[in-house]
């Protein structure tokens, strides 16, 4: 079969690698510059940065079977996170992972011992059976499943409301409990990594699979037509199949599928002389206060980010406005003092889009396809997440072949 796929974000370039891997012939067709959609990063003034603050979770399933972690490189987080509260910052460890937080832990003013127990029993209830049984029924709000688990609103407030509105930059804790709960398994099955050469690594990991005259870029699709796609410049391509991988809204312009809306992010990018934390760690603010949601010293994880000695940080809100970075700044200088003023601010980050709304019963596991030819793939036909765009792209892919 020749297969037309339009975008090369993770669901475009998965489906391609297994259309390819099956004996199709594939044609990318790609609207940017590059490959990798969400998922690319950049070099500026000799820093690596990433498009937003990401990271892969080395558990997730997809990625396992996709990826080849070990050329990846990939530099783990420490697991746990550290908590800024009260003036201070207190580190919450996993001691299941990490035995020598266990003390820290404890004693850490963030939920009561409870709480720190509940943390334990609700990974046990996420850990049980398959990963799929997760995604079965229709679950209920993030916030709900908080409650429903027995968390203080302490917990909620300090740890849980954060560490979530980082992953699903919901600060609402609207998302459906079924992405709460598959996050937190994988959080517990494995380390949040980056690849020493930057989140992009992923990507391009994957375009390297694929013939190079395969992938088009700078190639925008305007139109699509029964069994056949017109590019911007006017040329039309016929295609046994098209599958488009082009992002909740640009699929719903095109083919008419739903569009759930996005949650957008802001992430500054900082260098520093000196490292402001020792460890490489997820800081997140459990004061309640806005704009600041996490922060990390990435050269903390991976040396690769910084140059020259200096280090490289970024600090991200799950929200977009032209006010943000200023005040992004002035909460810094609350946290760290006169000193954060002499950071130098490398890239902000302003993304509109950058995951889809996933809220409950956004049920898009099975492949779609459209009566005519067309199919869907993409985070927003699973969840916004590195495995749901893999996983989306490899199962529009089977699907696909199984026609053929
Ligand atoms: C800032 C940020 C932080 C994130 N953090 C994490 C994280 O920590 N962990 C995690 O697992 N996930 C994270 N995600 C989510 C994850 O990156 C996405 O779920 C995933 O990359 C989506 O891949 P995709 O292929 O579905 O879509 P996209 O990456 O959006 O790819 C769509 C592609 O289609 C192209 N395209 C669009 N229209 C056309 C057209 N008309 N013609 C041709 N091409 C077109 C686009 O240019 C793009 O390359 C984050 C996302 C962002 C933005």
């Amino acid at each position: 079969m020749h297969v037309v796929i339009v975008g090369a974000g993770l669901a475009g370039l998965s489906a391609a690698v297994e259309l390819h891997q099956q004996g199709h012939e594939v044609q990318l067709l790609e609207a940017s510059d590059g490959v990798g959609g969400r998922v690319r990063t950049d070099e500026v003034d000799g820093f690596q940065l990433d498009r937003g603050f990401q990271i892969l979770l080395e558990a997730y399933p997809e990625a396992q079977d996709m990826l080849d972690y070990a050329a990846l490189d990939l530099h783990p987080f420490a697991p746990g996170a550290t908590i800024r509260l009260d003036g201070g910052f207190h580190r919450l460890g996993d001691p299941l992972r990490e035995p020598k937080q266990l003390v820290s832990t404890l004693k850490a003013p963030i939920g009561s011992p409870f709480d720190k127990a509940r943390i334990l029993a609700f990974r046990l209830a996420v850990s049980k059976g398959t990963v799929d049984d997760l995604w079965k029924g229709v679950g209920t709000t993030a916030i709900s499943r908080f409650e429903r688990a027995g968390f203080s609103q302490d917990m909620i407030e300090r740890f849980l409301r954060p560490l979530f509105a980082g992953i699903t930059l919901d600060p609402e804790l609207q998302s459906s409990s079924q992405v709460v709960e598959f996050v937190f398994r994988m959080l517990s099955m494995g380390n949040a990594v980056v690849p020493s050469k930057g989140m992009g690594a992923i990507s391009d990991q994957l375009a390297a699979r694929l013939p190079a005259e395969s992938v088009q870029l700078s190639t925008p699709v305007a139109e699509l037509g029964k069994g056949a796609v017109r590019l911007e410049g006017g040329n039309t391509i016929t295609a046994d199949a098209v599958v488009l991988a082009t992002g909740a809204t640009e699929a719903s312009r095109l083919a008419g599928s739903a569009d759930p809306g996005w949650n957008g992010v802001t992430s500054m990018w900082l260098a520093a002389d000196e490292a402001p934390i020792d460890e490489p760690v997820l800081v997140l603010n459990g004061e309640g206060v806005s704009p600041i949601n996490s922060m990390v010293v990435m050269s903390n994880v991976c040396q690769n980010y910084a140059t020259n000695g200096k280090h490289l940080m970024v600090v991200s809100t799950p929200s977009t406005g032209a006010e943000l970075p200023a005040a992004m700044r002035r909460q810094l200088g609350d946290w760290f003092g006169g000193v954060a003023e002499s950071w130098e601010e490398v890239r902000v980050d302003v993304i509109e889009k950058a995951q889809p709304k996933q809220l409950p019963g956004h049920d898009g596991r099975a492949p779609l396809s459209l009566d005519n030819g067309v199919w869907i793939a993409g985070d927003h036909r699973r969840d916004a997440s590195i495995n749901g765009a893999i996983g989306s792209g490899r199962a529009v892919a089977q699907a696909v072949s199984a026609t053929g």
